[in-house]
């Protein structure tokens, strides 16, 4: 890299990018969530998965809310362990380092199998194998410009194989290296739908989890949810409606970054090149599910607004809106207002 070059410091998620988007989110959600008639609502917040979770749920008064909200911390708290690659304890931090097959937690497994798959009907935009890209570009650290040779090397990765059989992940030697940053927000938030919706008097709850949305309500009513703009931070780029029982993500250039000589190097790479994606500056996404929403956000920015919009011009279950490198809205079937 040009030891001249002038870098920015790198940001992490940042958290206030989350708070703000949080705050837009409150907005939409009509002046606050204080709960209907005899119910009444709980918010709760803590920093985990390197980002701010957020969790509310309305339910009638008597509602036993503390004993629900230590279920939910546990269950975030597996998924987070299980997913992360760069703590030495962690189940996928293990399976990495191996060079033949682990038997691993159920959810990591789970987790692993729905990565693989997703590669198929994403034409291989999204793609769990780009670890050791991801690691080559030092996003968690100060960022690093990689030589081709370097990049070369590291994508001979995404053509190692791997499989999953059972609790087995199937292994031949040391690569590829598994990165599950682009879906493990959105599997928690369905763990999380799941413990929720299994609870009757439950009317109405919405988790997010740093952007990554899952809402129910049990009357049907519908959420709306704001979109931070993706170059100007203290403003929303616009709304969308999210209806009951549907997720909703947001893959940005603006989240994980470093910048070189004024040239911006963010954390959504392209599996054909191995560099960051160009084609837009952010992507929302509506499913039916928080790890389809988590997975097809990042998936559509790698493709951008045209092989994007082919590739789900027939899935009925799936909406999105692509914002430009100004910020601008450029295309989708997601109606932003
Ligand atoms: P965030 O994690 O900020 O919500 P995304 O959901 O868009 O952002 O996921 C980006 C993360 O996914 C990256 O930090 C990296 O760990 C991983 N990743 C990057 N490019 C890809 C890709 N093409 N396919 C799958 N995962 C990716
Ligand atoms: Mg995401």
């Amino acid at each position: 890299m040009n030891k001249n070059a002038k870098r920015t410091p790198l940001r992490t998620t940042a958290i206030l990018v989350v708070i703000l988007f949080i705050v837009a989110v409150l907005i939409y959600f009509g002046g606050g969530y204080h709960g209907r008639g005899r119910e009444v609502s709980e918010r709760r917040t803590r920093v985990m998965f390197d980002t701010s979770v957020q969790i509310t749920i309305e339910a009638p008064k008597d509602f036993d809310f503390p004993a629900t909200f230590t279920k939910i911390w546990e269950e975030l708290s597996v998924c987070e362990a299980a997913f992360d690659a760069y703590d030495s304890n962690s189940a996928l931090f293990k399976l990495n380092n191996s060079d033949s097959s682990v038997v691993v937690p159920e959810r990591l497994a789970k987790a692993i199998s729905a990565g693989l798959a997703y590669r198929d009907s994403t034409t291989g935009a999204f793609n769990i194998k780009v670890g050791e890209l991801v690691k080559l570009w030092d996003f968690a650290g100060d960022g690093h410009v990689p030589t081709e040779t370097e990049l070369t090397d590291a994508l001979i990765g995404l053509r190692s194989l791997t499989a999953v059989h059972g609790d087995t992940v199937v292994k031949y030697m040391d690569r590829p290296i598994i990165d599950l940053g682009g879906l493990g927000k959105g599997f928690a938030a369905d763990a999380v739908g799941a413990i929720l919706d299994s609870i009757p008097q439950i009317t109405r709850y919405l988790i997010d989890l740093g952007g990554n949305i899952r809402a129910r309500d049990k009357k049907s009513k519908e959420f709306r949810i704001g979109v931070r703009h993706p170059r100007k931070p203290d403003e929303i780029a616009g709304s969308f409606i999210l209806p009951s029982g549907c997720a909703c993500a947001t893959a940005g250039d603006y989240q994980r970054y470093f910048e070189v000589n004024g040239v911006r190097y963010h954390h959504i790479l392209d599996p054909a090149t191995g560099r960051p994606a160009r084609n837009c500056s952010a992507v929302t996404v509506v499913a039916s599910n928080a790890l389809a929403a988590d997975i097809y956000s990042t998936a559509l920015f790698v493709l951008g607004p045209d092989k994007g919009m082919r590739l789900i011009k027939n899935r009925t279950d799936l909406k999105a809106a692509f914002f430009d490198d100004n910020g601008e809205y450029i295309d989708g079937n997601l109606k932003i207002e």
